[in-house]
């Protein structure tokens, strides 16, 4: 038997394997594995032509038509095969080559359609130009212009192959850098290998060798599998880690806090100088103060997650709440050498209209971090005002001398969980959270916040929104709200919580807008009251209570005949989305615990007037 032939033979054995094993597994369906497939049916085939070529070599005379046929094909069949050899290695080059990511797409097409064109001519010539067959006892092989022109889509896959490999060598993952030059080089060698005599007709069984060790090396879909299965489990990993350190930083965080209010009270029981005993507590509410921003960080931040941030424009003072905010950044210096500047400008209208507590808690943000990372030098803050109509552009600026941050980090500042420099700031308190917050807030406000920094020399953040100007004079309101304050004198109102702590708390607060408050333990006294014909101006309901929980009883309630005072949830229960839902179980509003003296007022305001 010729050579050839028994090459052929042997190439179809292994080539129908690889076929069945490629073609039954699971493969991941990416541009590379479809050009694979294409060329491991194309490779088939080829083969299937060239066994066909040559058992009817002996017949040329007899079957002329047919047998130009077989080895036309043949031809187009080695041209194509080069074509996909060259787009397979730039689409496999392309995934990891940074150089060649970097090309123009424009040039990469308009590259693939020349040379593609010029396989077409090829391909042309080699239908329609002359072709002969030789056949001898040794060798069989077709010549000619049709056959020879072949060589040239050979070449320019030989050649292109071997430039991008060689031009991009330090970049393409090695991995997939090996096969392929192994496979140009054998290319390479096949082209000379028929130079030397057409009769060493390898080229079929050289492209069967080529996609059966490419399967071995990058396209077996269980490596792809596996790199695949990798990529995703660092990603697993990379979360998880994320999630243990946020969890282990957030447990320190809040242990900071807990740990003053819980000294601080213990002292505060052995203490019998009022003076000290008033300066502890006021330790305390800055303690509980850091707390509840803490919580609240990972409050907003599951908010913006679940796409539940809201903006709550109401009316404002804005340069009370731009010095108040400026007094507290400035207490948080403590012993530092940090001189606090602060320029607020006098022409800030009296009223604005907007949702101050988010603006109070951006600009405090920015200003708690220059505080925290400035060792010494200064802070500068200041708050101008462009207006336009009724409309005040606030323009908030904070500049620092502190540690500063590295330009490849200023990007990354508005992440979530993002710190840098971590071994310098180990003793700085931070969550990562507090930048990410500011900036969808800022965005929610239709406003924009840019930073810049010089690592090592201080940091700049400029915030500008637009905020509606209010046409109202300062004292009108103040008379207003003490107007307010003391109409709830003889007010009634019914606490129910099963935690004694909270009903003190919450009574005592209420004493101090003179309201008579009645306090319940649980939803069944709260409705025994009601029966025995107890009437109230207002019910305060915990909503977590054991046996019956505050819905369930204010569902009760509701059932009773002429039962019309409102009830607000006063929960702990304070995650994204949850005073949507209380409202929807029938309560008139929610106030979240710890209670803010503002917004209990702003009920009572709204129920007891
Ligand atoms: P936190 O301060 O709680 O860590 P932030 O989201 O407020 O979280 O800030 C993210 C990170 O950005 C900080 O950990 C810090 O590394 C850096 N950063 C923020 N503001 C400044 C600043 N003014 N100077 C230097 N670094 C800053």
């Amino acid at each position: 038997m010729k050579i050839g032939m028994m090459a052929i033979l042997i190439s179809m054995v292994y080539q129908f394997i690889i076929c069945i094993i490629y073609f039954s597994k699971k493969r991941l369906e990416n541009a590379d594995n479809k050009t694979y497939a294409l060329m491991l049916i194309i490779n088939f085939i080829g083969l299937m032509l060239e066994l066909s070529c040559y058992i009817t070599a002996p017949y040329y005379n007899d079957n002329i038509l047919l047998i130009n046929f077989f080895n036309r094909a043949f031809l187009i069949y080695i041209i194509i095969w080069s074509y996909l050899l060259f787009k397979y290695t730039f689409v496999e080059l392309f995934s990891t080559s940074r150089k060649i990511k970097n090309i123009n797409k424009i040039i990469i097409n308009v590259f693939t359609v020349c040379i593609a064109l010029v396989y077409i001519v090829c391909a042309f010539i080699a239908i329609i130009s002359k072709l002969y067959i030789y056949n001898d006892n040794q060798f069989t092989y077709s010549y000619g212009i049709a056959a020879s022109v072949t060589l040239i889509p050979c070449f320019i896959s030989f050649i292109v192959s071997l430039l991008i490999v060689l031009a991009d060598m330090k970049n393409i993952n090695l991995k997939k850098l090996i096969p392929l030059f192994t496979l140009t080089i054998i290319l390479g060698l096949c082209l000379v290998l028929r130079e030397v005599n057409p009769g060493y007709l390898f080229i079929t069984p050289m492209l069967s060798f080529i996609t059966f060790i490419m399967y071995f090396t990058i396209e077996n879909p269980d490596l792809q599998m596996i790199e695949q299965l990798n990529i995703e489990r660092d990603r697993a990993d990379k979360a998880n880690n994320a999630k243990t350190e946020f969890l282990s930083s957030m447990s320190h965080e809040i242990r900071t806090p807990l740990n003053a209010i819980d000294g601080f009270s213990q002292l505060i029981l052995e203490e019998d100088n009022i003076d000290v005993i008033k300066d502890e507590a006021r330790d305390i509410m800055a303690a509980s103060q850091n707390l509840l921003e803490i919580v609240n960080g990972i409050l907003d931040i599951s908010k913006i997650e679940a796409d539940k941030l809201e903006i709550v424009n109401v009316e404002y003072e804005p340069s009370k709440i731009f010095h108040d905010v400026g007094k507290l950044a400035k207490s948080r210096i403590g012993e530092k050498p940090v001189e606090f500047k602060e320029h607020i400008a006098e022409d800030l209208p009296d009223y604005l209209n907007g949702d101050y507590t988010r603006i109070k808690q951006i600009t405090l943000n920015l200003l708690t971090n220059a505080v925290k990372y400035t060792k010494d030098g200064y802070v500068d803050y200041s708050v101008r005002c462009v207006r336009q109509d009724d409309i005040c552009r606030l323009i908030i600026m904070v500049k620092d001398t502190g540690i500063g941050i590295k330009k490849q980090n200023v990007d990354k500042l508005f992440q979530k969980f993002e710190r840098f420099d971590k071994e310098q700031n180990i003793t700085i308190e931070g969550t990562g959270l507090g930048l990410a917050i500011t900036k969808r807030l800022v965005e929610l406000m239709n406003g924009r916040i840019i930073a810049d920094s010089i690592y090592g020399t201080g940091s700049i953040f400029a915030v500008v929104i637009d905020q509606k100007i209010v046409n109202k004079k300062k004292e009108e309101v103040k008379e207003q709200t003490n107007e307010v304050k003391t109409s709830f004198a003889g007010k009634k109102i019914l606490i129910v919580d099963d935690n004694k702590i909270n009903l003190k708390v919450a009574s005592r607060l209420l004493a101090s807008y003179s309201i008579i408050t009645e306090e319940v333990l649980s939803g069944f006294e709260c409705i025994d009251k009601i029966n025995a014909g107890n009437k109230y101006d207002l019910i305060l309901m915990d909503d977590m209570m054991p046996k019956m929980s505050g819905t369930e009883t204010l569902k009760k309630l509701k059932a009773l005949e002429n039962f019309k005072t409102p009830v607000i949830a006063l929960t702990a229960n304070a995650i994204a989305g949850m005073k949507e839902n209380y409202l929807k179980e029938g309560f008139n509003d929610y106030i979240s615990k710890p209670i803010d003296k503002k917004e209990l007022e702003s009920v009572l305001n709204k129920y007891l007037n």
